[in-house]
């Protein structure tokens, strides 16, 4: 049997421990965990990559610890305009939606856009109204609203008013989820959901709906999704840019995707990171913040959770009581 694999991440950033109350680091955790879980289940009896990372998104969407889905960021109109996109590495089909509002879980209906095979993108009112007719889940905006979000949101406008907006804490700025997989088949699957930054304009798109961004996956290279400021993934073409040095350069994984996060995004002085994998399942998660919220399974089926340095085997985690 070829090796599956699946990683995923739950947003880069400085993450002080101050953050977050203790029970809500643990709680977080055990949300990653689930997330894996859901994946792995997937991969282990024989099914997709595709299905495997839309199922690993949909657990962290429906958390309220990480920025997609339910807790979602506010913009600065104190709205949620959410993104995703999904890829799979046969063929190249993907889907994404922007700027949706009432869409419960935006990676299924980056999943029904890919498997309508019109649009690759559909954005605002029309993905909202597409995802209507394709029966899944609508709910009302406030259904994404958590109180750490509107609080997130007061402090970033008091930040800005006294302009000190680069000062605000990681944890009231952005975050983003994903996941990476392989699949027995061989078949390469990426995943991203976010609610992109707090206080962000409206209107405004990030990378994590844009193909080749923050969000690529390509049979025989890798798969990737980036958690950042996502117009610089924009701008360098992040995830499409590592399978790019992977096939051109021949360089391993771990090496492109280093390169990228460490290199070609250092002069911008952003927050950045990401998870790959590559067509052999090997894995990386580089960041360049002092956290990113991450997990991944080893071949045998162990799996791992972190915020930080400290790993944390998921057989072993403390969950949430
Ligand atoms: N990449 C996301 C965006 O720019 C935000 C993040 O991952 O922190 O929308």
């Amino acid at each position: 049997m070829n090796p599956t694999a699946l990683a995923i991440h739950g947003g880069c950033g400085v993450m002080a421990r101050l953050d977050l109350a203790e029970d809500e680091w643990i709680a977080a955790r055990a949300d990653l965990g689930r997330s894996l879980e859901a994946g792995w289940a997937v991969l282990t009896a024989g099914g997709s990559a595709l299905d495997a990372v839309e199922a690993a998104v949909v657990v962290m969407e429906d958390s309220p610890h990480f920025n997609a889905g339910h807790g979602a960021a506010l913009n600065t109109d104190g709205e949620h305009e959410l993104d995703a996109a999904i890829m799979n590495g046969a063929d190249l089909a993907a889907g994404s939606v922007t700027l949706a509002r009432r869409i419960r879980n935006p990676i299924r209906a980056a999943r029904a856009v890919m498997e309508a095979q019109e649009a690759v993108m559909l954005g605002g009112p029309a993905a909202d109204a597409f995802a209507a007719g394709a029966g899944l889940d609508i709910v009302e905006p406030s259904y994404f609203t958590t109180e750490r979000r509107v609080a997130a949101l007061s402090a970033m406008k008091r930040h800005q008013a006294a302009g000190t907006a680069a000062k605000a804490s990681e944890a009231e700025k952005h975050g983003t989820v994903g996941a990476v997989a392989l699949d027995s088949a061989g078949t390469l699957a990426a995943a991203t959901s976010t609610g992109g930054y707090t206080n962000k304009p409206a209107g405004r798109i990030g990378d994590s709906p844009i193909i080749g961004a923050g969000t690529y996956a390509r049979n025989g290279v890798c798969a990737v999704s980036g958690t950042g400021k996502g117009e610089y993934f924009i701008r360098h073409a992040v995830a499409h840019e590592i399978a790019s040095r992977m096939a051109y350069l021949g360089e391993s994984l771990e090496d492109a995707a280093s390169k990228v996060i460490h290199q070609d995004l250092k002069p911008h002085d952003i927050g950045a990171g990401l998870v790959a994998v590559g067509a052999d399942g090997a894995i990386t998660a580089p960041y360049n913040t002092d956290g990113m919220f991450r997990g991944w399974v080893l071949p045998g089926g162990r799996m791992f959770v972190a915020s930080h340095a400290e790993v944390f085997d998921l057989a072993t985690l403390p969950r949430p009581r």
